[in-house]
């Protein structure tokens, strides 16, 4: 027994992923071990990586690892580029820094166009950089979908309308880690050539597996690839998965988990989801509004659908905020990362959530700012509340 009082109803997981994990998805992943080489898992692993497929909008390969989202980097990268090739990355927050950092490691020659970390990718300096690359050696565009560190989001449409405006042939690299199952995706209609996710965010899923959805384009670049690359090869991934296995023990009760996800998303429609975490967020910037604090994304071009980093008052630190909230009212809110380490706090909205979920976050937040004195108005709770009445539809309405 522990000697901490128990905490009784459940926690608020109110972070940008890891997001909780909803009963069926849990019940389904409750199975015995099956022999990973054997005809049952056999019909597992087609049917997972079939219906892989069709959240990614593409007809072309979907691979899954059993890693972190970290490691479907590493495998975008090493599979396609060669030592020293050029990369265009934005620096649009945390997670852009360290996979510029991942591509130095590689031995890859990064190059970052920056940001004030307030916005998402501006797709013209994309265009103005790469039409002054005549020789083309810039080999890949990697970009951010939704950059969880800083609550702002990527039009991917706009990052593929400036690489043809450039008339380029880099390929084009997409972290969705954040925003898979969250905002659209189109990796074949986007023409995206490697499009990056993880399960643990807008999946609903444990943390550790991850996927590339791989272009025509990036196949065919990864047969002149000379980067190393041994466990996340997607050769031999390929070529075990065209018969529904994989070249190493996969993370079985993991892919009974991810086919139940997949399942639950197409339930509600994918454009309900999307729709959804739309009016989760905009809630939620409206309580921020009401409380008179900031909302770092400072572009409403940019506001991202999954998390909105708050930021806090001069002189009032963001981590003895989250600590108040979580000792007092038993929620976790995300940390501020790199340069906004004490300086905000992020409000996950993404994965497993409604209304109601929402507004006890909200309301575990501005009851926290009065307690931990931070200057506010009240009313962010009501205005989220009549935000959510203004547009409220019942269930059944959606689904026609
Ligand atoms: C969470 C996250 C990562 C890192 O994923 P891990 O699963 O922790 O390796 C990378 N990029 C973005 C945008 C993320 O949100």
């Amino acid at each position: 027994m522990s000697n901490e009082p128990r905490r009784p109803g459940r926690h608020f997981l109110q972070i940008p992923g890891p997001t909780p994990v909803p009963e069926r998805i849990l019940n389904a992943m409750s199975q015995q071990i099956l022999d990973h080489r054997g005809p049952a898992f056999q019909k597992l692993g087609q049917r997972v990586l079939a219906s892989a497929r069709t959240i990614f909008k593409t007809t072309n390969p979907v691979v899954i690892f059993p890693s972190s989202g970290t490691g479907a980097w590493e495998a975008a990268l090493v599979n396609t580029l060669s030592p020293g090739d050029k990369v265009l990355m934005v620096e649009t927050g945390q997670f852009a820094v360290l996979w510029k950092q991942m591509a130095e490691r590689l031995g890859l020659t990064p190059e970052m166009i920056p940001t004030d970390w307030r916005i998402g990718v501006d797709a013209s300096l994309i265009e103005a950089r790469l039409t002054k690359d005549k020789a083309h050696e810039i080999k890949a565009v990697c970009v951010v979908h939704n950059e969880t560190s800083t609550g702002c989001r990527t039009w991917l449409e706009e990052v593929r309308k400036a690489i043809d405006a450039a008339s380029h042939p880099a390929l084009l690299m997409v972290d969705t880690i954040s925003s898979l199952g969250v905002m659209d995706l189109r990796h074949d209609e986007w023409g995206i050539d490697v499009t990056i996710s993880g399960s643990q965010k807008g999946l609903m899923l444990p943390p550790a597996l991850s996927f590339n959805a791989i272009s025509q384009k990036a196949l065919a670049a990864a047969k002149t690839a000379k980067l190393a690359k041994s466990y996340f090869a997607w050769d031999d991934m390929l070529a075990n998965n065209a018969n529904g296995f994989f070249p190493y023990t996969p993370a079985t009760g993991l892919l009974y988990g991810l086919c139940e996800a997949i399942d639950m998303l197409h339930e509600e429609g994918l454009d309900n989801v999307y729709a959804r975490h739309e009016r989760l967020a905009e809630a939620t910037r409206r309580a921020v509004r009401a409380w008179g604090l900031d909302i770092w994304c400072r572009d409403a071009k940019y506001y991202s659908p999954a998390v909105t980093a708050v930021a806090t008052p001069d002189g009032h630190n963001a981590d003895a905020f989250r600590k108040v909230v979580l000792d007092t009212f038993n929620m976790s809110l995300g940390t501020g990362l790199n340069k906004l380490a004490g300086k905000a706090f992020r409000i996950g909205h993404l994965g497993d959530t409604n209304e109601l979920t929402i507004l006890g976050a909200l309301a575990g937040v501005e009851m926290s700012l009065g307690l931990a004195g931070i200057p506010h108005k009240k009313g962010g709770v009501d205005a989220a509340m009549a935000y959510f009445a203004e547009t409220a539809q019942p269930a059944a309405a959606k689904a026609a």
